[in-house]
């Protein structure tokens, strides 16, 4: 069955990292409600590098139906990247992220595209609760949505995924978004458009493990905050300003004292106080100056955001050159 590439309304978009056990049931659910919507779709899988039988199991499911499209990494280059890859090679009229674990309910794209059909240009799916989810990552997600929010004028709507609609508008304004560091929820806010929601109920990981941890989480928000705040950087000349004024205010108070009472004890212990609190500042900030130097530094390098070892199902030229390019 050949596809004109315009032709098709509707792109779900799947990055998948080991993701083996949860394939079957996806696809199966997938495909059950995208058939009942009589629309043409494409599901675009995006292999991210796997270490388990992903790619093997892609292939076969895309021999066996074409609308499933592969496009296969050569490297794992993070959920993130994935998913930029995805909605490049994405040709209908509105996509759809979603993960592969099943954590986001296929059955919601119905709703999706109804709230499409109203005029919506994305439409996002608000997290009513996070089910199989500890008490320490629910407050520290919580925490991360305030913090960031405070910090940049961008609104991020909380408690949402990356499973979501967006019309092909709001696509062609993601993919004029060059930078090397994606945090993606922020990128799809910074877009703006109409933008509507639909409530779920976030279920557990369907099968194997969540490739995320502490770390990893940590450096995600740091993506974040970085990416969509310059706060962090400006902060330190205010604080400054502030432990100027405060040494200058107790330096004057040092020479009164001194006139009117002569020379005292040597201050050893408001030397040291000073010294350590001033070092440990600077190096705070430094450290600071050094995450967004670092940022800087990997987006002048100008990279490809991923290389593509081979891809199947995609056939028109423009994709034919990048996998060639990247070989
Ligand atoms: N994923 C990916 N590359 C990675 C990590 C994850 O493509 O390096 C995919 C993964 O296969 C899944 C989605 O991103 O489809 C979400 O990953 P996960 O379930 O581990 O994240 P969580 O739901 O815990 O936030
Ligand atoms: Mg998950």
């Amino acid at each position: 069955m050949f596809l004109e590439p315009n032709s098709i309304v509707i792109s779900v978009v799947v990055p998948c990292y080991n993701e083996e056990l949860n394939l079957d049931s996806l696809f199966e659910r997938l495909v059950k409600v995208l058939d009942t919507l009589n629309l043409q779709y494409e599901i675009v899988c995006v292999n991210d590098g796997s270490r388990d039988n992903t790619l093997k199991h892609l292939i076969e499911y895309h021999h066996r139906n074409p609308v499933i499209k592969v496009v296969n990494f050569s490297r794992n280059f993070g959920k993130e990247i994935a998913l930029t890859a995805g909605i490049e090679y994405a040709t209908g009229d509105a996509i759809i992220p979603i993960d592969a674990d099943l954590q986001d309910p296929p059955e919601l794209i119905g709703e999706l595209i109804e709230k499409w059909r109203e005029g919506y240009d994305v439409v996002y799916c608000k997290r009513r609760s996070r089910q199989g989810e500890t008490w320490l990552k629910k407050i520290t997600a919580n925490a991360f949505y305030r913090v960031i929010q405070k910090m940049t004028s961008v609104e991020i709507p909380r408690d949402t995924g990356d499973f979501r609609l967006m019309d092909r508008r709001v696509v062609e304004a993601l993919k004029q978004l060059p930078e090397t560091h994606r945090f993606m929820k922020g990128l799809f806010a910074w877009v703006g458009f109409k933008q509507s929601f639909i409530e779920y109920d976030r279920l557990p990981r369907f099968q194997g493990t969540t490739k995320w941890n502490y770390w990893k989480l940590w450096n995600f928000a740091l993506e974040g905050i970085t990416s969509f705040s310059s706060l962090p950087l400006k902060i330190w000349s205010y604080l400054g300003l502030f432990i100027s004024l405060l040494a200058f205010l107790y330096g004057s108070f040092l020479i009164v004292r001194t006139l009117i009472l002569g020379i005292d004890v040597p201050g050893y212990a408001s030397l040291m106080v000073a010294i350590l609190f001033l070092g440990g500042i600077q190096l705070l900030t430094l450290g600071i100056i050094g995450e967004y130097l670092g940022r800087v530094h990997d987006e002048v390098k100008k990279r490809p955001l991923y290389i593509v070892r081979d891809c199947y199902g995609f056939d028109s030229v423009y994709h034919e050159i990048k996998v060639v390019n990247s070989k």
